[in-house]
């Protein structure tokens, strides 16, 4: 029997998401350069100590709700936990758009896109203008005429970095008849939110991760606020148990310790600064403004520079397509050392 008929079309018309595994500095994933402190891993390896492993995570995850909704300002019915905020993408997709319609900017976070085909919707790419801006009154009549189950917004987005002002997300989610999902994985180096919000619209449902700020991409944990009745919808669509309790123990101690996440996130914003300062001399290269910690730059021959940068020892990202990104490289914001060897390195290059 073929393939095609094991296996659905959407599946098998699906690009695999893949990362090479290179040798090098790696500014290619939006990582965090610096681990958890090890007082924190000290803290949580004697709490696992404490916990049945042989138990499900039954009762672990209802405290950490409460803990994490006291921290946000609202209930603990406002929110559902994943192994990763991809994985709400995916849920959120499931549990309102099969075989129907989404509509995401573009550019942006390629997961919408890929999870809404694997799950058989039309995609409704709204182009962004060459500042990777909008005009929210066009995108809105879009919306109404196009009638997608679900609209995607990454604040600020990605790969571009820039953010989008809260009047302009104000009006989208007041005036758009549909989902609006506002992906805040980058949210701590903006200081920009609408999680406050989702006490007043029903349709607001805003994503966000430990993977970047927290330095968790390895633990996986991600989470959405949204209206109670949409939270309680949204969550069958996962599977039961999909945060262990390694994972709760880990996000239960840094939920006490937020001074880490505080000091790094204002590091990296310093050193995105800095960085951003230091490419803008560099001839041949188009910087755009970022609210992320990475940055998102445009050259001519951009295949080339990625390599040499590679050659010198470091791991970019090449975010790069022939219709909205045409020539752009992304670098992730790391440590001093590393920025600085990345600045030397794309120096060269060029
Ligand atoms: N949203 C955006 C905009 C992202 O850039 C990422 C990570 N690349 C995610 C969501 C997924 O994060 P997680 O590690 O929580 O699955």
């Amino acid at each position: 029997m073929s393939i095609e008929k094991k296996i659905r079309k959407a599946v098998l018309d699906a690009p695999a998401y893949h990362l090479k595994t290179e040798e090098g500095i790696k500014l290619n994933q939006n990582e965090s350069p610096w681990d958890i402190p090890v007082h924190l891993k000290t803290e949580i390896i004697e709490k696992l100590l404490q916990t049945p492993w042989n138990r499900y995570p039954l009762g672990d995850i209802v405290p950490l709700k409460k803990k994490l909704a006291k921290l946000l300002n609202l209930w603990p019915d406002n929110l559902v936990f994943a192994n990763g905020s991809n994985v709400l993408i995916q849920a959120i997709i499931m549990a309102c758009a099969v075989n129907d319609k989404i509509m995401v900017l573009d550019p942006t976070f390629s997961v919408y896109e890929l999870q809404g085909q694997l799950l058989g919707n039309t995609i409704i790419k709204y182009p962004l203008d060459e500042n990777f801006e909008f005009d929210r009154d066009a995108l809105i009549a879009t919306v109404k005429k196009q009638k997608p189950k679900v609209l995607f917004i990454a604040n600020p987005n990605a790969p571009t970095g820039n953010l989008y002002n809260l009047n302009m997300m104000r009006a989208i989610v007041e005036e758009c008849p549909c989902l609006v999902v506002v992906d805040e994985a980058y949210y701590p180096f903006s200081g920009t939110t609408v999680i406050n919000w989702v006490r007043q619209y029903d349709n607001l449902i805003v994503l966000r991760t430990f993977s970047k700020a927290f330095a968790m991409g390895g633990v996986r944990f991600g989470y959405l606020a949204a209206d109670a009745d949409i939270a309680t919808q949204i969550e069958k669509c996962l599977l039961p148990f999909c945060i262990s309790k390694l994972t709760a123990a880990c996000v239960d101690t840094v939920l006490d310790h937020p001074e880490y996440v505080e000091n790094y996130t204002s590091d990296i914003c310093k050193e995105r600064d800095r960085v951003v300062e230091e490419m803008k001399n560099i001839p041949g290269i188009t910087v755009y403004p970022t609210k992320a910690n990475f940055v998102l730059f445009k050259c001519e021959d951009s295949q080339t520079v990625f390599r040499r940068v590679l050659n010198e020892g470091v791991i970019l990202r090449d975010v790069s397509n022939p219709t909205t990104l045409a020539k752009t490289l992304r670098v992730s914001i790391g440590t001093k050392e590393e920025n600085n060897a990345f600045l030397s390195a794309l120096k060269k290059a060029i």
